[in-house]
């Protein structure tokens, strides 16, 4: 590699991140742009499944990284992750799955893990990308407060709505879609002797299906006392009016939100809901949050790419997406660090987006089919009515298998 090889990284998350490590890792030089205006200037989102790519993560960074166990929600406590699905009417249990050594799956605590993947890193904060140029010696980046940044290649990681990739792909019709899903999102306290019933329905959480309405509830972290724990909850359904914005949800009052979740969640089994029932209006988030995804096409040749939520954004009902940003940036670096004698930046970028491409694609069109879950859910209400929801749960086996989870009950 040349002494002023540089590759520029737009967007400091999770792949953005993941790939300045391998860079460093390999003694690439990098320069990373991240628009917040400090690492936590913004909430992070709370909880982050990571499953298959923790093998990558912590063999394909830095040997100098700092323990990743404390990233564990739960991990003063020894609380290994753990979930389990509930049939929502009758509270029957229908899987629990869990961390095994084999198959090593972790429930983080989501800023704790972009401040993990920050270690050692020189971020450039404050630096909002709006355009770049490209010639045959490099590209070149420009921000909003005027500055610009000269490198060999340029990598957007700057998430769903990529101002890198609406200029890489401009003309292409390439555009996130919104997933035909309704949500509301809380947050809520809960005292002891509550929390403890909780965390036994599903230590990192769990998930209660009806024909029509899917509550998830999932821990977050004890207070110093451990007198309360905190919870969140997302009730989600299916509806074809999302895409046609602005839905409903995102202009209800808290209230409104609210009494709709009560309503929908009335029939369930009691000790189901009662952190949705225990949660003030206060909690509720608003606006509700919109889930997207869209299906990657290749990128023009050149020596600009993109990587994560920037080239495949997908449901987050397999709680994949940052796995498959943190691979590609892993990834990448690898591909860099391996370059072959006399590889253009081109060639080798055309190298990486080819595998890329078909793992993205796979992940979206997988997170899809479980998110498509909601829809097939109306469609089989009446079986499921009859006490027939084999097809559920041979779905969610499935979706276990592939994830290479240890299923513990209920075969
Ligand atoms: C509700 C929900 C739950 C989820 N749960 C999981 C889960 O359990 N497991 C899982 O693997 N995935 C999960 N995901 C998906 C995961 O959050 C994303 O796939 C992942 O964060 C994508 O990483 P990224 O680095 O590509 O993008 P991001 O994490 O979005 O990072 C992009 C970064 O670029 C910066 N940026 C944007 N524009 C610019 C600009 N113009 N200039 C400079 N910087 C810019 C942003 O500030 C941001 O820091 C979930 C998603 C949602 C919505």
């Amino acid at each position: 590699m040349s002494d002023d090889f540089k590759v520029l990284i737009i967007g400091g998350g999770l792949g953005g991140l993941a790939l300045a490590q391998a860079l460093r890792k390999h003694g690439i030089a990098y320069e990373i742009f991240e628009r917040d205006l400090a690492w936590d200037s913004r909430n992070q989102g709370w909880a982050l499944s990571l499953h298959w790519i923790l093998e990558d993560l912590l063999g394909q960074t830095p040997d100098d990284m700092p323990s990743f166990d404390h990233v564990s929600l739960g991990y003063e406590h020894g609380m290994e992750a753990e979930f389990a699905y509930f049939n929502a009417f009758t509270g029957e249990e229908q899987m629990r799955l869990s961390h095994s050594k084999e198959k090593p799956f972790l429930r983080s605590d989501r800023s704790k893990v972009r401040l993990w993947l920050m270690h050692k890193l020189d971020i450039q904060w404050n630096k909002h990308f709006i355009r770049y140029t490209e010639d045959s010696d490099g590209v070149t980046a420009y921000f909003e407060d005027g500055t610009s940044a000269k490198g060999s290649l340029l990598v957007g990681a700057d998430g769903v709505n990529s101002k890198v990739r609406d200029q890489l792909m401009v003309g292409s019709g390439l555009k996130p879609r919104i997933i035909p899903l309704g949500n509301i999102t809380s947050l809520v306290e809960l005292p002891k002797e509550k929390y403890t019933k909780q965390l036994e329905l599903g230590r990192s959480f769990f998930l209660a299906h009806s024909p029509n309405h899917r509550l998830f509830v999932g821990f977050r972290h004890f207070s110093k006392d451990e007198e309360t724990a905190s919870f969140y909850w997302r009730l989600s359904w299916y509806d074809k009016e999302t895409q046609n914005e602005p839905y409903w949800t995102a202009t209800a009052s808290p209230e409104e939100l609210m009494e709709y979740a009560r309503e929908k969640t009335k029939d369930f089994f009691p000790l189901l809901t009662e952190t949705l029932r225990a949660t003030p209006p206060s909690g509720v988030v608003v606006p509700s949050l919109t889930f997207w995804d869209m299906l990657p096409i290749p990128l023009p040749t050149g020596r600009v790419t993109l990587l994560g939520d920037g080239i495949h954004p997908m449901s987050p009902f397999r709680g994949e997406g940052a796995n498959f940003a943190m691979k590609d940036g892993l990834s990448l670096g690898q591909y860099l660090a391996e370059r072959k004698n006399g590889e253009t930046i081109p060639e080798l970028l055309k190298r990486y987006e080819s595998e890329m491409l078909i793992r993205g694609s796979g992940g979206v069109l997988k997170s899809r089919a479980a998110a498509e879950d909601h829809v097939k859910e109306s469609d089989e209400a009446d079986k499921r009515h009859n006490g027939d929801n084999s097809w559920l749960t041979a779905r969610i086996k499935k979706q276990a298998g592939d994830q290479g989870f240890k299923r513990v009950v209920k075969d």
